[in-house]
């Protein structure tokens, strides 16, 4: 689905020369590489703070923390996501309300945020899937009608811009109360084992968040409120600055194999392309195909396969069909949408270094067993 290998040749100079000065530095935690990345992630971002943790996960985990929800309040997310969404939500006993997707671009559906909303919400997270925004002027504005937080799950889209219909452009993360990013080597700014980062523009907010990533440390040994050790280590930091640099030309890569798959299929009736967001750019973190009505996904999974192509269902189970996440809410038919793209959506492979010869090679293989 990825080849971090050659990504990583084509920068390997650059990065075991950054590797090696880390381990003769001995600054492992918290030395001068995580303070210049945090640096160059916000001018890119033009974001006003980037706070660097342990993984995605805990970045979304922190930024709950920090505004304050208690248990019993509501957080509205997608129904189609990573399980991380609603975990961290769940794990602080806060409660996960789910709602539907857009069935053309799958990013949640703002007119079903509206009449998800109770007195006991207080957060809004879209989850900017599969590489591009979800609809953020729609759900800034319900926000601010319902003064709500809003914390967007940036893992699978950063570098991507938001288009407001005046024209004018923000980075994914950016715009919400809080941003949350993985650096899961697999994501589309990568390191080579765990990392993420929360991004605000609120000085305060800025603030806590970096106390909550620190034990809720204010001076050292001083804990103002409980908080999680999460922090980002320099060799992932040294390694996230080399990468940073390439991260537009990453997304372009990733563009020019989209554009190839697309003209590939857009002659097959029984294959859907991604909907490109009118007010999104896309990243494709991953290319997800929806397959029509009565095609054998699993055998067309086995079919590529058996020729060396990797294909996957992200995601299989939707949240409230998992055991983890049974709720007597929620039952099987009330994400019509979700549900549906569970049993058709497909994903092939995506990522920086796919050459003409494989996108021949997987295209024409899909559209022999799809016809
Ligand atoms: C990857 C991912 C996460 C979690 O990031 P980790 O770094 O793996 O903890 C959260 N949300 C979404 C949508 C993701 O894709």
């Amino acid at each position: 689905m990825v080849d971090l290998l050659t990504q990583y040749e084509k920068v390997q100079g650059e990065i075991d020369t950054a590797v090696l000065n880390v381990l003769r530095s001995s600054a492992y935690i918290n030395g001068p590489e995580v303070k210049e990345f945090q640096k160059e992630l916000e001018s890119y971002l033009g974001v006003k703070h980037v706070i660097p943790c342990a993984n995605g996960t805990d970045a979304l985990q922190i930024a709950m923390m920090a505004l304050g929800l208690q248990p019993g309040d509501e957080v509205i997310t997608a129904s189609f996501t990573y399980v991380a969404t609603a975990e961290v939500i769940a794990l602080l006993r806060l409660t996960p309300v789910l709602v539907d997707v857009d069935p053309n671009t799958f990013q949640i559906d703002p007119e079903k945020v509206k009449k998800a909303i109770t007195p006991k919400t207080k957060a809004i997270v879209p989850v900017h899937l599969f590489g591009q925004c979800s609809d953020m002027e729609a759900i800034m504005k319900i926000a601010k009608e319902h003064n709500l937080f809003v914390v967007e799950d940036n893992a699978q889209a950063i570098g991507a811009e938001y288009i407001y219909s005046d024209g004018n452009r923000k980075k994914a993360g950016t715009i919400g109360t809080i941003g949350c990013t993985s650096f899961f080597p697999s994501k589309n700014l990568g390191c080579f084992g765990d990392g993420g980062a929360i991004f605000t523009n609120d000085d305060d907010l800025a603030g806590k968040l970096r106390m909550i990533a620190n034990h809720g440390q204010s001076v050292q040994y001083v804990h103002d409120s409980i908080g999680v050790n999460s922090r980002l280590d320099s060799i992932q930091a040294a390694i996230l600055r080399i990468k940073l640099r390439s991260l537009d030309n990453y997304c372009k890569a990733r563009n020019k194999a989209a554009d190839y798959y697309d003209k590939a299929f857009s002659s097959n009736s029984k294959i859907t392309t991604p909907a490109r967001a009118k007010n999104s750019t896309h990243v494709f973190h991953q290319y997800t195909l929806l397959l029509a009505d009565g095609v054998d996904r699993n055998a067309l999974r086995e079919f590529l396969a058996a020729k060396g192509i990797p294909a996957m269902i992200y995601y299989p189970i939707a949240l409230h069909m998992q055991k983890a996440y049974t709720d007597p809410r929620y039952k099987e038919g009330d994400f019509p949408v979700t549900e549906n793209l569970c049993k058709r959506v497909i994903s092939l492979p995506m990522h920086t270094e796919l050459d003409e010869e494989q996108l021949k090679f997987i295209t024409d293989a899909v559209n022999e067993f799809v016809r």
